[in-house]
């Protein structure tokens, strides 16, 4: 008697979770850390509490991973007069994936760009043009950074910025804490990384729109689901020169200037967030040529490339999730694997 009770409380606790689920909880958080606008979107129960604990983990590593932050973790190594220093398993971790990231790049991916980026305002937003002599003097200032499980050691003169992995690696663990807390969608646009958690909450797939970086409004869009998709552009953070070239924040490590590889946008999709951030900013110094090799000798992720003519080139993995938008008039090419 009482075992069919409770076989019948467990079949309608199943109805009740099933009637929410039809018209599921939302919740939506915005936040500015890491020097951008952050903005989560949590879908199924508990989606109030699950989407404020996200913003209080990104509230935790912005607090870690600043550069200008006196009290942060990074600000104290970057001051640590070339002595070890102890930091967080996950200061540590993203340090770690940066330089093996650094190494697997050629060197396209350099966090220790820092002391340049200064040099040229992008810390600051106060731009300015340093004459060759100086960039050279600060590139090659720079030592490498040492790593021993959680304790890092920087030679004078070498600061570190994570600036073009830590929003990835940012994504992962909300990610990470989202689903162990049983979340089945959630959208997670971290200043254009976008992390998405299963699909939407009717099942089907997120659509993003890729911007167009010449332009107003979106060159194409793309479906998505349980996945990164992580853009790199020359046309957010940038300044035109008195000499009227465009000056972006992303540098090429071998020369301390701007990139200027033929790409004005890359997106890289994976199931690894810091993977995506990290090979954004690497394939944008690369340009296409290398991008495509680097690609073909490796998986583990797609990419949109958008070049300085308007032409898109696309991998073969998500061929059939990209719809370049009404009036679209470049050209598309799909890279394969023979
Ligand atoms: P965003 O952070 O604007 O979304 P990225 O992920 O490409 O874009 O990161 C760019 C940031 O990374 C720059 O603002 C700068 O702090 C830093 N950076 C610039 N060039 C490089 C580089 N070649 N390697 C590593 N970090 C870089
Ligand atoms: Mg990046």
């Amino acid at each position: 008697m009482f075992g069919f009770i409770r076989r019948l409380l467990a079949v309608s606790a199943v109805l009740l979770s099933a009637g929410c689920s039809a018209q599921p909880q939302e919740a939506r958080v915005t936040i500015y850390a890491m020097d951008t606008v952050m903005s989560l979107t949590v879908y199924g129960e508990n989606a109030a509490e699950n989407a404020a604990n996200a913003a209080a983990k990104i509230n935790e590593l912005s607090a870690l991973w600043s550069v200008t932050d006196e009290s942060s973790e990074l600000y104290r190594l970057n001051h640590s007069g070339g002595m070890p220093m102890e930091v967080s398993a996950e200061t540590a971790e993203l340090i770690r994936f940066s330089l093996e990231m650094g190494e697997d790049t050629g060197g396209a991916l350099d966090i220790t760009l820092y002391p340049v980026l200064r040099e040229w305002g992008f810390t600051t937003g106060e731009y300015r043009i340093p004459d060759e002599e100086r960039i050279s003097e600060l590139l090659s200032a720079r030592g490498t950074p040492e790593i021993y499980g959680s304790t890092v050691a920087l030679p004078e003169g070498t600061e570190l910025d994570t600036g073009a992995v830590a929003k990835g690696c940012t994504g992962d663990i909300l990610a990470e804490q989202l689903r162990s807390a049983g979340v089945t969608s959630a959208l997670l646009d971290l200043g254009g990384n976008i992390h998405a958690v299963g699909g939407r909450a009717d099942g089907s797939d997120w659509r993003l729109g890729i911007k167009d970086p010449r332009g107003e409004g979106n060159i194409a869009v793309l479906e998505l689901r349980d996945k990164a998709a992580v853009t790199s552009g020359d046309y957010e953070r940038y300044f035109i020169g008195e000499d009227g070239v465009r000056y972006c924040h992303i540098l090429d490590p071998k020369t301390g200037r701007p990139a200027d590889s033929g790409l004005c946008s890359v997106t890289v999709i994976g199931e690894e967030g810091r993977l995506c951030d990290a090979l954004s900013t690497a394939l944008f110094v690369m340009g296409k040529d290398a991008a495509k090799e680097y690609r073909l000798s490796r998986g583990g992720f797609d990419m949109i490339l958008i070049d300085t003519d308007g032409n898109i080139l696309i991998t073969e993995g998500i061929e059939e999730d990209f719809f370049p938008a009404e009036g679209f008039s470049g050209e598309v090419e799909v890279l394969r694997r023979q």
